[in-house]
């Protein structure tokens, strides 16, 4: 099963992107019990069915990192110039962010440091060049959400992704 390709289902930006927001897919997509523990096996069907089940327009993230095999892998999962949906983050901070999904469950697992490079080197650091901003404008769905939350997990810690977006800056 695939999910229609449809631009009139989803809501296009309006205004620039000032945010990158960071969550794990046990959040939005527990449903998908694959989808908890990152196994390393190639796991986006998973959240494709809950996507197809809801009834979502597309998977809720611009982009999903996924471990496969031994290596980290980024998917794009949704237009960046279209909107995600998240009714517990503010209009206008929703309207202005990049959400990255990473696969599994930061509650239970500590994120392996190839995790912290990939997501720095392929999504974080250039996203800051493109868009031109500072590493601060890097948040986790904790930081935002006006509900509690521990998104995108107890041990995902911020620090580590901020040294290796340094470590990866582009100029
Ligand atoms: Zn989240």
């Amino acid at each position: 099963m695939k999910i229609s390709l449809k631009l009139s289902r989803l809501e296009i930006r309006r205004t620039k992107v000032k945010w990158i927001i960071l969550h794990h897919t046990e959040d939005e997509y527990h449903g998908a019990s694959a989808s908890i523990i990152d196994n390393s096996k190639y796991q986006m069907n998973p959240i494709m069915n809950v996507v197809l089940e809801r009834n979502d327009p597309d998977i809720n993230y611009h982009f999903i990192i996924d471990k496969i095999k031994d290596e980290y892998m980024v998917f794009t999962c949704r237009p960046f110039v279209t909107l995600c949906d998240y009714s517990d983050i503010s209009v206008n901070t929703n309207n202005a962010a990049i959400h990255i999904g990473l696969m599994g469950s930061y509650d239970f697992t500590v994120p392996e440091k190839r995790l912290y490079e990939i997501l720095a080197f392929r999504l974080l650091s250039p996203l800051l060049k493109l868009f031109i901003l500072n590493p601060n404008r890097i948040k986790l769905h904790r930081e935002v959400s006006n509900e509690k939350r521990t998104c995108p997990g107890d041990f995902f810690d911020k620090a580590v992704v901020i040294s290796m977006v340094r470590k990866f800056v582009m100029k």
